[in-house]
C-alpha cells in the first residue's frame, strides 16, 4: 500500500494521542486492500498477520475515533468498515438488504452536481453548515433480485 496512507494514518493517530501499532497497521492494510467495505470477519480472513477478533474490534474503534475509519452500521456483528474518505476518494454505496453486501459506487459528476444543488437549498433554508454528504442506495443486489 502507498506509504502516504500510512503516514496520514500515523498523523491522525498521533493527533488523537494514539500510536500506530502493528495491529493497527495490519488492520489499515486489510481495509486498504479490500475492494469494498468489509466486516471484522473479512478483515480477519484477509489480514496477513494473525489477529485476534477482540483486538481488531478494539483497533477499529480507535481508528474510527481518530477519523481513519468510517463505520457503516449494520445488524449486530455485521457492521462494515472502510478507510475514511480523507484517505481514499469520495464515493457512495450500494447496500443489499438481503445478503448484506455493500459495494462502492464511484461518485459521478452528474450525481454530485444534483446533490450539491439540493444541499445548497437546504443550507440556505436551515443555516446548516455543510461539510459533505453520504449517500447509500439501499435495495437488492443483482444476485438477490
Ligand atoms: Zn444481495
Ligand atoms: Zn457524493
Amino acid at each position: 500500500m502507498a506509504q502516504e496512507i500510512h503516514d496520514t494514518v500515523a498523523e491522525l493517530l498521533a493527533r488523537a494521542g494514539q500510536r500506530y501499532t502493528p495491529v493497527r497497521r495490519a488492520t489499515v492494510d486489510a481495509l486498504s486492500g479490500a475492494a469494498r467495505p468489509v466486516t471484522i470477519v473479512d478483515i480477519l480472513d484477509t489480514a496477513d498477520a494473525k489477529l485476534a477478533q477482540s483486538s481488531v474490534y478494539r483497533t477499529l474503534t480507535v481508528l474510527e475515533e481518530a477519523g481513519v475509519v468510517h463505520r457503516l452500521p449494520g445488524p449486530v456483528g455485521f457492521a462494515r468498515y472502510e478507510l475514511a474518505e480523507s484517505l481514499t476518494e469520495h464515493h457512495h454505496h450500494l447496500v443489499c438488504v438481503s445478503c448484506g453486501t455493500v459495494e462502492d459506487l464511484p461518485a459521478s459528476s452528474r450525481l454530485e452536481k444534483t446533490v450539491a444543488m439540493a444541499a445548497a437549498e437546504v443550507t440556505a433554508d436551515t443555516g446548516f453548515k455543510l461539510h459533505g454528504h453520504r449517500l447509500d442506495l439501499v435495495g437488492l443486489c443483482a444476485r438477490c433480485k
